[in-house]
């Protein structure tokens, strides 16, 4: 057997490294996330009322915790855009062609949970084709998506546990049409609500912010392009 040269050995590791900074490049290159704020407008979502307390709605929650994700991941170089910019009503096929039409990388949609504790959905996927009682549930549009959007739903989970130790985190797979009209990586996440955390508190806002930047971070650096298993 040939022992390589010292140049054809230098020639293959800086083979390695090009290909290996390339695949890096095009990972972080091609993210582009894409935040929608749940409600808006007259669909107020939940709202919270204590007594003597201004009520809170859910609405309004998300815009904040929206535009703090958005601030975060563009701190740390990572594009993002707004589904839902204002105060107003949007339905879901609005929504999902506002995301749809800039071609995100992944798309988060956030919304309150009545509960303390967060929840994290990825859209019901069946293994096979439904049968045709079930099919209206089914979205043909996220299929090619649905390992990518479990990954991300992974780092999202793991992210969340670090920034709240104290909060549960449940992982659903369930039919939401927003999210099976997405033709891209898709997640909504719903947030623990205003009684367990103070989101007028822009260090809370801060910390679910930087969870965001650190699920995006995590996702781009475990996802193999085009991977398909969870
Ligand atoms: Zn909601």
């Amino acid at each position: 057997m040939q022992k390589m040269t010292f140049m054809s050995r230098l020639r293959l590791i800086v083979f390695a490294l090009l290909v290996f900074l390339l695949a890096a490049a095009s990972r972080s290159g091609a993210a582009l996330v894409a935040i929608d704020a749940g409600h808006g407008g007259s669909d107020e979502g939940i709202v919270y009322t204590t007594a003597g307390a201004r009520p809170v709605k859910e609405k309004d929650i998300a815009l904040s915790l929206a535009k703090a994700a958005q601030a975060a991941l563009r701190q740390r170089g990572i594009p993002a855009f707004l589904v839902r910019e204002v105060d107003r009503n949007m339905g879901i096929s609005e929504r999902a062609s506002a995301a749809n039409e800039k071609s995100p990388s992944l798309f988060l949609s956030i919304h309150v949970s009545s509960r303390g504790d967060f929840n994290i959905y990825v859209t019901w996927m069946p293994a096979q084709e439904p049968d045709v009682r079930k099919l209206y549930l089914y979205s043909r549009r996220q299929r090619p998506y649905i390992a990518q959007s479990r990954e991300f739903a992974a780092s999202l989970e793991q992210a969340v546990k670090e920034a709240f130790p104290g909060k549960g985190v449940s992982y659903i797979e369930m039919p939401l049409s927003l999210l099976n009209e997405i033709s891209a990586p898709a997640v909504m996440i719903e947030v623990p609500y205003p009684d367990s955390v103070d989101y007028g508190n822009q260090l809370n806002r801060q910390r679910f912010a930087a969870a965001i930047a650190n699920a995006v971070t995590l996702y781009q650096n475990i996802k193999p392009a085009g991977a398909n298993a969870r």
